[in-house]
């Protein structure tokens, strides 16, 4: 791992900093050669596993086109192919002449690749032995398999792509719906580093005002500086909380919430679950007690996603096998961020009924007055008068024979919510949990910094707090984070990213 990725941040101010920057910038390129001359050559499979139309082999490394020279046969010459062009040939074994594949092989010249090193891509048939024979012929001739995000943590390393827009990588593969796609792509993109390096910008600025005025305090008067750095420090602190803000919509669009269905044997829990999925994946019949077991279903709620969880209807029970699975559904109700409490407007309220919204009555909820259909108008209303006693609690009035209402559970979901997520197009959201710890480490010393000035301490006291926070935003682009943080990270990978 070369030393410049990691440097502490003496190095990062010298490396940011205008006058002292060329030698640190040249030293860093001299690691950057070093490192890349001196890296292996890795390959994998980079598609999921499974049997598939095509499935790709990918070699990242300084011995990528030798390794692939000795495998692929086609009309040109290997050294011959064009760098970015597709050539099509065979995957031969040069210890028998067996061949393994008709394939597509794309040469990659490094830098303009993804991880910045040659690369090669060998489409292959999509069958995942003849996948593994591929893969174990390129080890062979000298490639490591590759680490689980390996590819990526290459792309970081060899400066193609910050820690942040790595992380976000992982979240693009992962995300569950058009909205988190979104949010990830913008990560990608560089929105979030462009505002956590504009911040750190900002705060080594300050640094070099107060190192200029303790070492040359002839030029300055430290009072006058001492002001401009406290208000060049709340600036920032009030940038940095802004983006932290942020996190608790980013964390909706990336994870969504989960919703969990309870109420009593029959009360149309899981045909609820059918009428929002839109198929008949829960079991549902017209005796009690049939859904025994937890049944969820990712559903996208105005492109937020929601785990909505069918539980065994919540009631006493002797049966053996069912008092688990009601146990069971009472523990993920009340883990769920959100409760549905579906009522049957046949029966009325019931103490079971009263039971289960007195169990939850510390959670979020939305009481689903169910079979409408089979009841009357003044029923309906007296249900609901005897609901409107618990606060905050929307209800609403469905039938899942037609679908009747889900529009209006859609909405009371999304005014518990969702609101001002669907909006946040246009915010720099970030949805990482590192991410908010650093930026809220970032900004409490910033608080800190403001504080020792205003309690009149000297300013390289007042420095040492700034240095610190400006450490932490370099902990989320990765120009200041230890190895072992990047490992973890790029362990969260699949093999082949
Ligand atoms: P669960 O035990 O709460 O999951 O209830 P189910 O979803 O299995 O439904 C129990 C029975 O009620 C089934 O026969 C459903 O077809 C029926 N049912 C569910 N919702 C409605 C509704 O809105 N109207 C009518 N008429 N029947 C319903």
């Amino acid at each position: 791992m070369p030393s410049f990725i990691f440097a502490n941040l003496d190095y990062n101010i010298k490396y940011m900093g205008a006058e002292k920057n060329s030698g640190g910038m040249r030293q860093a390129m001299q690691d950057m050669e070093k490192y890349q001359t001196s890296a292996d050559t890795i390959a994998a499979i980079s598609t999921p596993f499974g049997t598939g139309g095509i499935g790709i082999v990918r070699i990242s490394g300084p011995e990528a086109f030798e390794i692939a020279a000795r495998v692929f046969l086609s009309k040109k010459p290997f050294d011959q192919l064009c760098s970015h062009t597709v050539t099509h040939g065979r995957i031969v074994d040069p210890a028998d002449g067996r061949m393994l594949d008709e394939v597509l092989l794309v040469k990659m010249e490094g830098p303009k690749t993804f991880t910045a090193e040659d690369v090669v891509e060998i489409d292959c048939h999509g069958g995942i032995t003849l996948l593994k024979n591929v893969l174990q012929l390129v080890l062979r001739q000298g490639a490591r398999a590759a680490e689980p995000g390996e590819f990526t943590k290459r792309a970081f390393i060899n400066g193609r792509m910050d820690l942040a827009q790595a992380e976000a990588v992982i979240d693009l593969i992962n995300a569950k719906t058009d909205e988190g796609t979104r949010a990830a792509a913008s990560q990608l993109e560089g929105r979030l580093s462009q505002s956590i390096r504009s911040a750190r910008k900002k705060l080594i600025g300050l640094i070099a005002q107060m190192e200029a005025v303790v070492d040359y305090p002839e030029h300055d008067i430290e009072e006058l500086t001492g002001d401009r750095i406290y208000a060049g420090v709340q600036e920032v602190k009030g940038e940095l909380e802004n983006i932290a803000e942020g996190f608790e919509r980013g964390r909706l669009i990336r994870e969504g919430i989960s919703a969990a269905i309870v109420g009593k044997p029959n009360a149309g829990k899981s045909s609820l679950l059918n009428v929002l999925s839109g198929s008949s994946r829960a079991i549902v019949t017209d005796v009690p007690g049939t859904t025994r077991d937890i049944i969820e279903e990712y559903i996208n709620v105005r492109g937020i996603p929601i785990r909505f969880l069918d539980t065994a209807g919540i009631r006493s029970t002797l049966d053996p096998v069912e008092s688990i699975g009601v146990e069971r559904a009472r523990k993920a109700a009340l883990e769920a961020e959100l409760v549905i409490v579906v009522l049957d407007a046949q029966t009325g309220i019931v103490p079971e009924d009263l039971e289960i919204l007195k169990d939850m009555r510390d959670k979020k909820k939305i009481a689903l007055i169910n079979k409408i259909d089979k009841s009357f108008d003044d029923k309906i209303i007296e249900m609901k008068q005897q609901l409107s006693k618990e606060e905050n609690m929307p209800v609403v009035i469905a039938s899942m024979l037609d679908g009747t209402g889900m529009e209006d559970l859609l909405q009371a979901i999304e005014g518990l919510f969702l609101k001002g997520v669907i909006d946040a197009n246009n915010e720099v959201l970030i949805t990482n949990a590192r991410h908010k710890q650093l930026l809220e480490n970032a900004a409490q010393c910033l608080e800190q910094a403001a504080n020792a000035h205003l309690q009149g301490f000297a300013l390289d006291l007042v420095t040492i707090d700034i240095k610190e926070s400006a450490e932490y935003l370099g902990q989320i682009t990765g120009e200041s984070t230890s190895e072992d943080v990047v490992n973890e990270i790029f362990s969260r990978f699949c093999i082949g990213k």
